[in-house]
């Protein structure tokens, strides 16, 4: 039997770009599989639930879950991953934050099942079913299916989690130099975000050109600007760049593809709110102190939740939107 340390990967609701950034390790990954045992991937091996049940508590190292958790199975899961891993690593935005799955905390469960099984126009539902958590099928089986929360909920939310890997998803760098502190054993103190507790705009490549005072007259969208790619900051043209409500270390990938950042390595440790502290900086750059002005300003821009909690709805202090 090896004894090298066990380490277990798992998606909640997740895209599975988290999964894909793990392989874009490329030889880095061969490093990893010579260090470590996988005991558990389901989306890469043929791993069972009860291969897990069967370890001893805390007998894996590690954990590294990515995804958000909205259904009641990842729950178990997460449970269960927390009660046989040493450590658990919040892998990605999605679990972090809630990431883009969290979108749906702007609408229920009921809404969810009504525009997907009910509306859709590819649908071919003529009895308007949707998913039970229990279903007799034929007459015989009962079908049990995992139940779908009402909310989408970020992991810490869940389980207790020691370390935040973040990125949607997250970098080569950021995951190489996550699992180097796990394997040297220079893990920082638990609880720590693993990428530089920096914001973007400290090591963004157009930081230079971002004047001091930044003022705009009216909100743009990427698409509708068509000097994308001249180098300038973001801000200065209108264009919501989540740069100041940010933590830096993805190595400005947006940036360097000529588009905003989006935010998905969450608020750096001071900020608590990452989409409230941008809206204060979008408060202060409009270029007008008259309230009929600034709500002209404020109605070129279609929707707020989108730019500013693209990620973290969950995680904020709105958490779900109220629906009566
Ligand atoms: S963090 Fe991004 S890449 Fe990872 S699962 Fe969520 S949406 Fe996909
Ligand atoms: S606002 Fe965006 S473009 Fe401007 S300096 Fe900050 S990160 Fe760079």
């Amino acid at each position: 039997m090896s004894d090298k340390p066990k380490i277990g990967i798992y998606w909640c609701s997740s895209c599975g770009g988290c999964e894909e950034a793990i392989v874009d390790l490329n030889e880095t990954l061969l490093d990893v599989v010579a260090a470590v045992d996988i005991v558990f991937w389901p989306v890469a091996m043929d791993f069972k639930y009860e291969d897990v049940e069967n370890l001893e508590d805390g007998e894996l190292l590690a954990s590294f879950i990515n995804g958000a958790i909205r259904l009641s199975e990842q729950e178990e899961i997460a449970k269960l991953l927390r009660r046989k891993s040493q450590l658990v690593f919040a892998f990605g935005s999605c679990a972090i934050m809630g990431g883009i799955p969290g979108l749906a905390n702007m609408t229920n469960r009921e809404e969810v099942f009504t525009r997907v099984y009910k509306e859709m126009e590819s649908n071919d539902n003529p009895e308007n079913t949707v998913p039970q958590t229990e279903i007799l099928v034929d007459g015989k089986y009962n079908l049990k299916l995992p139940e779908f929360f009402n909310s989408v909920y970020p992991l810490d939310q869940i389980i207790p989690v020691d370390y935040y890997i973040p990125g949607c998803a997250p970098s080569p760098d950021t995951i190489k130099d996550a699992f180097t502190a796990i394997l040297e054993g220079k893990l920082p103190e638990k609880g720590t975000v693993l990428s530089p507790n920096k914001s973007m705009c400290d090591t963004c490549p157009r930081k230079e050109t971002k004047p001091d005072k930044v003022e705009i007259e009216k909100f743009t969208r990427p698409h509708q600007y068509d000097k994308l790619d001249d180098g300038k900051c973001f801000l200065e043209a209108g264009i919501i760049c989540m740069g100041p409500a940010t933590r830096g270390g993805c190595g400005e990938r947006c940036i360097n593809a000529n588009m905003p950042c989006r935010g998905c390595y969450g608020p750096s440790n001071n900020v608590k709110d990452q989409g409230l502290r941008m809206l204060s900086v979008l408060a202060s750059i409009i270029k007008s102190d008259k309230e009929e002005e600034i709500a002209e300003v404020l109605a070129t821009l279609p929707d707020l939740i989108g730019p500013l909690y693209m990620y973290g709805l969950p995680s904020s202090i709105l958490f779900h939107k109220r629906i009566e």
